[in-house]
């Protein structure tokens, strides 16, 4: 078979918030010279960004209602329990503002008020209403505004429905990325100086999760396999308002917009957990207090799935807000429960929502080649799947469609210096090799007569996952998931793939994920086991409090032949000593 090349100055690897962003501004910097190539998996109007609900945080109106971008960044730090870099945070609340004003200039239709402000809502943590949002539909609106701007771009091509599998490196710089055009199954090897990867995030090592299948994680695991350094993947994100027993997102807003957590006593049990904040406490914290009441018999039974939950009261909200500002959630429960929130109270538990930890990056979003030294050439990473890190050890609600913007921004603005200042690549001859070698790997899978079904090891991990790494853990129960792990890895190697056809074979793709998703599995536990204490939404039943003496650190972990090898670097402390975490 011949496998098509294609030369572009830039490759991005994504088309959510993070990847088109950065493919819109490089084209800008460059004055529409830059020839960029967008490489995704879905069609990129598909991509899970477009899912995002609840809005995106920034200070737009400081004069009116007292906000302050040092505010903003205090409540990041505090929300990420001291585990952000504080330089990353200023860098975030700093130019956050602008990106909505961006937004606004390209058409998102946010909701305003009656003297043409833009509005903005409560979130968990957030001190003051800093969210501005579309309804609950932002991400959906933010994505239509940008796809429209890369359509009208001549030099931006997007490649819908090409799942990458490798990324290749050249003496440490970025040389290429080999994928599949999943409507044919032809390969393809994509060559150039740089690349974005804005892969998204792995929620899907959960089976109960609020994220889109199609969260595998994929361009963390294709850096990790390079060689390149992940940081702080132990820090899985649980959001405290998902259906039960479906796992969709009811968006933090319903709390934004006043609703109530209740357990099976009717109480409002936040009171206990965060007196001040009750039920807009930082994710976190509400998601340990909903499992609490459960673990103590004050939850409710899902009778068909034995899923655990309290419930989310809106009944007593105006039901215009409810029309106005919420007619998803309204929708969703409707259509999945029969429930009207008008009348009845919503089932809801938490499930894994978004990973803190990706490839790690330096505050450019330039993605790392060691611990604490230089960089990787050409490569980037931004958007979920890059750890800058803003969110530390918890993030906070609307902050990441602001990092994804942010980042995509200072990644595409910094990208055609790159490129015009380094020399073309000469290892040709090599990464079309390499390139070889992968296409023959997947042609080894797809022949191979394995015994191993990928969906059964797929369901396996996820089911481990939510039972023995989830909002509570303990040090056997992470034994027991990484012995999991480690041993349907092995089993991997005798998996088979049952299409053997060319057209939209989606058997390959998700078998090629699984092997992604097994891989993150194995550093998230890995770092969990050895972090002894708890910080943010890692939560150590052993270890219940945090340790700033030894483990105010980022985690760093590399790829070896027989497992992970873990690193420690320091936390960018700039204004914020760590303090107790009180709300
Ligand atoms: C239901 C829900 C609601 C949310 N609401 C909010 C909110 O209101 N505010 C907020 O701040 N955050 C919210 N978040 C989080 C936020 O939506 C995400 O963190 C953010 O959208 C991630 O954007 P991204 O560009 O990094 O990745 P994504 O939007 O996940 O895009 C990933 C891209 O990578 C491509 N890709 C992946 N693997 C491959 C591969 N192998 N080959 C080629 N392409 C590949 C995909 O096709 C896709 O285009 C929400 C999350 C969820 C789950």
């Amino acid at each position: 078979m011949v496998m098509e090349v294609f030369d572009y100055d830039l490759i991005v690897l994504g088309s959510g918030l993070g990847g088109l962003t950065s493919a819109i501004h490089a084209s800008l910097a460059s004055k529409g010279k830059l020839k960029i190539a967008i490489v995704t998996k879905l069609h990129a109007m598909r991509s899970h960004s477009v899912s995002a609900e609840g809005g995106i945080s920034g200070v737009l109106y400081p004069e009116s209602n007292k906000d302050t971008k040092e505010l903003h960044a205090y409540d990041t730090v505090k929300g990420s329990d001291y585990l952000a870099d504080q330089d990353a945070v200023e860098q975030l609340v700093e130019m956050a503002p602008g990106e909505i004003r961006f937004y606004d200039h390209i058409g998102v239709a946010w909701n305003r008020d009656d003297s043409g402000h833009i509005q903005q809502r409560p979130f968990g943590g957030m001190s003051i209403p800093r969210t501005a949002f579309a309804a609950d539909k932002t991400g959906f609106f933010m994505m239509r505004a940008l796809y429209d701007e890369v359509t009208g771009f001549e030099n931006i091509d997007v490649f819908h429905e090409h799942f990458a599998t490798r990324l290749f490196l050249d003496g440490g710089r970025f040389s290429g990325i080999f994928a599949i055009d999943l409507a044919t199954r032809n390969s393809r090897l994509f060559r150039g100086k740089a690349c974005v990867i804005a892969t998204g995030g792995f929620s899907r090592t959960y089976g109960f999760t609020t994220t889109a299948h199609s969260s595998t994680g994929d361009g963390i695991a294709l850096a990790y396999r390079a060689g390149l350094p992940l940081k702080d993947m132990e820090f899985v994100q649980f959001h405290p308002t998902a259906l039960v027993p479906s796992g969709i997102l009811i968006t933090e807003a319903a709390r934004g917009e006043g609703g109530y957590l209740r357990n099976n006593k009717n109480e409002r049990f936040m009171e206990k957990y965060a007196k001040s904040k009750m039920e807009l406490a930082p994710r976190d914290i509400v998601s340990r207090a909903i499992v609490t009441e459960i673990r103590e018999g004050r939850g409710f039974v899902h009778e068909e799935s034995g899923l655990r939950y309290v419930h989310l009261d809106l009944t007593h909200l105006d039901s215009k807000l409810l029309d106005e500002r919420l007619p998803m959630i309204r929708e969703i429960a409707i259509k999945m429960l029969n429930i009207d929130p008008h009348k009845e109270p919503l089932p809801i538990r938490p499930a894994a929502h978004f990973t803190m930890g990706g490839i790690h990056t330096n505050i450019n979003g330039q993605v790392m080649a060691s611990a604490e030294g230089g960089i990787a050439g050409g490569l980037w990473a931004v958007g979920e799947c890059g750890c800058v890190s803003v969110h530390g050890s918890n993030r906070l609600g609307s902050n990441s469609l602001s990092q994804c913007s942010v980042w995509g921004r200072i990644a595409g603005t910094s990208i055609p210096d790159y490129v015009s200042a380094v020399p073309e690549m000469t290892g040709r001859k090599t990464l079309d090799e390499m390139a070889e070698q992968e296409e023959s790997r997947i042609n080894d899978i797809l022949e191979r007569k394995g015994t191993v079904n990928p969906y059964e090891l797929q369901s396996r991990l996820q089911s481990t996952m939510d039972e023995l790494v989830y909002v509570y853990r303990r040090t056997d129960s992470l034994q027991k998931a990484l012995a999991t792990v480690k041993e349907l890895q092995r089993k991997y190697s005798d998996i088979y793939v049952s299409d053997k056809g060319r057209v939209f074979n989606t058997n390959l793709r998700d078998a090629l994920q699984v092997e992604n998703l097994l891989d993150l599995a194995e550093v998230v536990i890995e770092g969990a086991l050895r972090r002894k204490e708890s910080r943010g939404a890692h939560a150590m039943e052993e270890y219940p409090e945090r340790d700033d003496a030894n483990w105010l650190k980022h985690t760093i972990a590399f790829k070896e032949d027989d497992g992970v090898k873990i690193e420690y670097i320091p936390v960018k402390i700039t204004r914020w000593k760590p303090e107790k975490r009180v709300y």
